[in-house]
């Protein structure tokens, strides 16, 4: 690779402030927040326009450079990495937002716009508007998040992130620009069908299918009253009845389930977080009236949200970013897992016996997606980053509880390296084929993020 020339056309395509090749750059982009390990960068790349990652996608084919698009990189499980080198292609700087519309209610961004960014914007321009957007911090990119298949909030009323996709704009390894969904047809970017849905294929598939230039994201009615409902439970097999019962009460927004060893008071109990939405405070009360019976029927205890909890689990949740402070130099990664709800109280069980043995206090959650068609399970592991030991520790507890996910029927999700692996292993061999055919038709010179999906030893 002739690394100076391909610096000056990188330059040359995006100005010379938005490419390099110094290693004080390169450092941040070489590794992420979780526990992979960091990997060498050769070129970074802040793109504005289409043409310019036309340009870029063009280059790398050319040069035969892998390519790895990243928004936030917060992911924590190593997506961004590049595991074979090549150039980053850092999106932030697209970051328009180009239409709400607020009839058919979708959002029309560029990938670079952030979950902060997007929520802000339509506090103050369509207030009684809102996205769906996750409990990652706010400057993770609503196209990283929705093209991992992400959840937050609303998931438990309107399904995954990834179903919330409309439309993607996206540059293909030959350069060449697509449209897919209504986009493809239509002035308005209102739906994935009636046509044959090819939005699925760039989900989930870490940057290996092209990069996404535009998207259109769903975007939904904000509720005039919203409450959060906590609640307690000791045995974790009453938690698939529980969650039946509550998901039949048509005004329940979110459920997120949690047990963890730390703080003190909370060891030995599952706790629950549900949100309700009503049109005025008499509305929630009554509901909060049916809620607190079905608790009562299903061996758990209502209680009344304090301010303390509310920091503690809203304002500055531990639930997920939490476990990063229980030890010094701290860090964590999880293993998130989509799972059937048949095998949480079992998911619930095995963690924490996983924890235990890495010696790292279980810290165990997880959220609705769609009623209860689909559960998040979260498996926390904190590290301190400063200890390689530990930070082994870590890589091997995650690894073991993929291998319990897979095991119950689980699958990984946004799975690292190693997961993704062991995801491949356990796949339909025509469903593997398939989806490789297709990848060599549209990346004959394998350029795109190459490593991930991949059964090649990394
Ligand atoms: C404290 C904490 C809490 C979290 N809570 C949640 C949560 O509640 N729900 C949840 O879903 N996630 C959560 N996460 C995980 C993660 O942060 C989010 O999913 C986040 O939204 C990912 O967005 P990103 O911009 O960081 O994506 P990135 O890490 O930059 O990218 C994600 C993937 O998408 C690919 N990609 C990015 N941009 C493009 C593009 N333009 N074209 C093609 N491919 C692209 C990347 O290559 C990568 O494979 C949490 C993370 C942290 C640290």
């Amino acid at each position: 690779m002739n690394t100076n020339q391909i610096l000056k056309d990188l330059q040359n395509i995006v100005g010379k402030e938005f490419a390099t090749n110094s290693p004080e750059d390169l450092y941040i982009y070489s590794q992420d927040p979780g526990a992979s390990l960091p990997r060498p960068v050769d070129f970074v790349v802040m793109p504005k326009t289409i043409e310019e990652v036309q340009k870029i996608v063009k280059l790398a084919n050319e040069e035969k450079i892998p390519l790895v698009p990243m928004g936030g990189g917060l992911t924590l499980s190593g997506l961004i990495i590049p595991v074979r080198g090549g150039i980053v292609l850092d999106m932030k700087r697209m970051n328009q937002i180009i239409e709400i519309n607020e009839l058919s209610r979708y959002a029309l961004i560029e990938p670079g716009v952030s979950t902060g960014q997007l929520l802000a914007y339509l506090n103050e321009h369509h207030p009684d508007l809102q996205p769906a957007i996750p409990d990652a911090p706010p400057s993770a990119t609503i196209a990283g998040n929705v093209l991992i298949h992400g959840s937050g909030y609303l998931s438990q009323k309107y399904g995954d992130h990834g179903a919330m996709v409309n439309g993607l704009e996206v540059v293909l390894a030959s350069g060449e620009v697509a449209r897919l969904g209504s986009c493809a047809v239509s002035d308005y970017w209102f739906a994935r069908g009636p046509i044959p849905d090819l939005v699925g294929l760039f989900l989930s598939s870490f940057g290996t299918m092209g990069i996404v230039t535009k998207l259109s994201v769903q975007i939904f009615p904000k509720p005039k009253f919203r409450e959060i409902v906590f609640g307690l439970m000791k045995d974790e097999e009453n938690i698939p009845k529980l969650l039946l019962e509550i998901t039949t009460k048509e005004f329940i927004e979110d459920v997120i389930l949690g047990k963890q060893d730390k703080p003190e008071w909370l060891k030995g109990y599952i706790f629950f977080m549900v949100y309700i939405t009503g049109d005025s405070q008499e509305d929630i009360d009554a509901k909060l009236k049916i809620l607190k019976k079905t608790y009562r029927k299903n061996g758990a205890r209502y209680m009344k949200a304090t301010q303390k909890m509310i920091d503690l689990y809203i304002e500055k949740p531990i639930f997920a970013s939490g476990p990063a402070d229980f030890r010094k130099g701290g860090g964590f990664e999880y293993v998130g897992a989509n799972m059937p709800l048949e095998k949480i109280p079992e998911a619930y069980r095995r963690g924490a016996e996983i924890s235990r043995k890495y010696g790292i206090p279980p810290t165990l959650g997880s959220r609705l997606i769609g009623q209860t068609h689909n559960i998040v399970m979260f498996f926390s592991y904190s590290f301190n980053r400063a200890d390689p030991d530990d930070m082994q520790n870590t890589r091997n507890a995650l690894e073991e509880t993929n291998h319990l996910v897979l095991e119950l029927g689980g699958i990984p999700w946004k799975g690292e390296l190693g997961a993704q692996k062991l995801v491949l292993k356990k796949m339909d061999p025509n469903y593997k084929k398939l989806f490789f055919n297709i990848r060599q038709m549209l990346d004959p010179n394998g350029i795109m993020n190459p490593g991930n999906w991949s059964e090649e030893e990394n």
